[in-house]
C-alpha cells in the first residue's frame, strides 16, 4: 500500500524504523528484530539506507522481511554514495519486488566533505525517482532547521522546493520538545507546504545516546530530559523506563494536539517499541 494512502485514512498512525546490519552475516538477526516489531502492527516500517555504516544493499532484503510480516515497507535511498546508475538499479529491483514507497534523502556527508556526485540534494533525487516509475516518495524535514543551513527560513524554502519536486509525505528529524514541532507546522503552513508529516520520536533509553543524538541531529535537549539523563545515567533499568515514559508522554501530547502520525526511531530494539505500543494501546485503539 502507498504510504500517502495510509496517512490519509483519518486514523492515528504509529510507524517504526529499522536499520540493516553492517555486514551480511547480521541479516538474520535484523530480520528477527524486524519481525518482532512488525508483530506490533505499525502503520509501516521504514528501512534505512547506508546510515551509520550499514550496508546499503541490504535495505531491500530487510524491506522484504517487513512485507513478509504483512506490514508496508518504506525503503530509504540516499544521494550520498549513489550514482544515477546505482539508483536506477535499486529502483528497478524495488519495482520488480513490488515495493513502491521510497524515502529520498541526501544522506550524511562523508567526513572528508566530498560532494554527492549525481544528486547534490534530496530534491534532485526526488525528481529522478519520479522519472523511473510510479513510486510514492517521502522526504525528511527538520523542525529545528537542518544543522548545515544558515537559517530556518532558508531551510523552509529548500523544503518547499523539495516537496514541489514530488513528495507525498514528510518524516521529521527527532525532536524532544513538542513546541518545536507546533512552531514548524505554523511555518510550513505559511510557506504553503501541505503534505502529511510523521513526527519522529526517539525514545532515549541509554544516557550515552544523549550526546550522540545532539551532535547528529542538532536537537535541543530540554532541561527536563537532561535531568533524567543525569539522574539515571548509571541505572540502565531506570533509564530505560524513564526514556520510554518521556517518549510516551511526548506522543500523548502530540496526539492530543491533533498530530496523528508518529514515527518511532526504534533503533532495532523491539522491547522499547513494545513498551510504547503497550502504553498507547488505548490511543491506538481509538482507530477501531
Ligand atoms: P536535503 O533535503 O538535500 O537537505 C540537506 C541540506 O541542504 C539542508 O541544509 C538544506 O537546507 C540544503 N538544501 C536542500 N536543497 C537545497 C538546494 N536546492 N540548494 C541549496 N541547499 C539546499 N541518512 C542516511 O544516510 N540514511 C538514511 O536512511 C537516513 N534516513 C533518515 C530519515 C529521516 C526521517 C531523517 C530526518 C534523516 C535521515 N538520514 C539518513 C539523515 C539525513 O540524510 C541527513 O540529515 C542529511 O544531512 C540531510 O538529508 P536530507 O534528505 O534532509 O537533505
Amino acid at each position: 500500500m502507498r504510504i500517502a494512502d495510509i496517512l490519509s485514512d483519518g486514523k492515528i498512525h504509529l510507524s517504526c524504523e529499522v536499520f540493516p546490519p553492517k555486514k551480511f552475516d547480521g541479516l538474520d538477526e535484523v530480520k528477527r528484530v524486524t519481525t518482532a516489531i512488525a508483530a506490533l502492527r505499525p502503520a509501516f516500517i521504514s528501512v534505512t539506507y547506508g546510515a551509520a555504516g550499514t550496508t546499503p544493499g541490504l535495505t531491500l532484503e530487510v524491506a522484504e522481511a517487513v512485507r513478509a510480516a504483512q506490514v508496508t515497507p518504506l525503503c530509504h535511498i540516499t544521494c550520498v554514495q549513489s550514482s544515477r546508475e546505482q539508483v536506477t538499479r535499486v529502483l528497478r529491483s524495488m519495482h520488480e519486488a513490488g515495493l513502491q514507497n521510497v524515502l529520498a534523502l541526501r544522506g550524511d556527508l562523508p567526513k572528508d566533505g566530498a560532494p554527492c556526485g549525481d544528486f547534490p540534494h534530496a530534491e534532485d533525487l526526488v525528481r529522478f525517482i519520479h522519472t523511473q516509475g510510479d513510486f510514492c516518495v517521502g522526504g525528511a524535514c527538520y523542525p529545528e532547521g537542518h544543522p548545515e543551513c544558515p537559517s530556518r527560513a532558508l531551510d523552509m524554502e529548500h523544503l518547499r522546493r523539495k516537496v514541489d519536486a514530488g513528495l507525498s509525505f514528510l518524516t521529521t528529524q527527532m525532536f524532544f520538545d513538542n513546541g518545536l514541532l507546533y512552531n514548524f507546522f505554523f511555518r510550513m503552513e505559511r510557506a504553503g507546504i501541505h503534505v502529511p508529516v510523521c513526527a519522529g520520536i526517539m525514545p532515549i533509553c541509554d544516557a550515552r545516546q544523549v550526546a550522540r543524538v545532539v551532535k547528529l541531529s542538532g536537537s535541543i535537549m530540554p532541561p527536563r530530559f537532561a535531568a533524567i539523563a543525569d539522574r539515571f545515567a548509571d541505572k540502565p533499568e531506570a533509564m530505560t523506563q524513564a526514556g520510554i515514559a518521556f517518549a510516551t508522554e511526548q506522543i500523548v501530547d502530540l496526539v492530543a494536539n491533533g498530530v496523528n502520525h508518529i514515527h518511532l526511531y526504534t533503533m532495532n530494539k523491539p522491547w522499547i517499541a513494545e513498551a510504547i505500543f503497550r502504553n498507547l494501546s488505548g490511543i491506538i485503539g481509538m482507530n477501531t
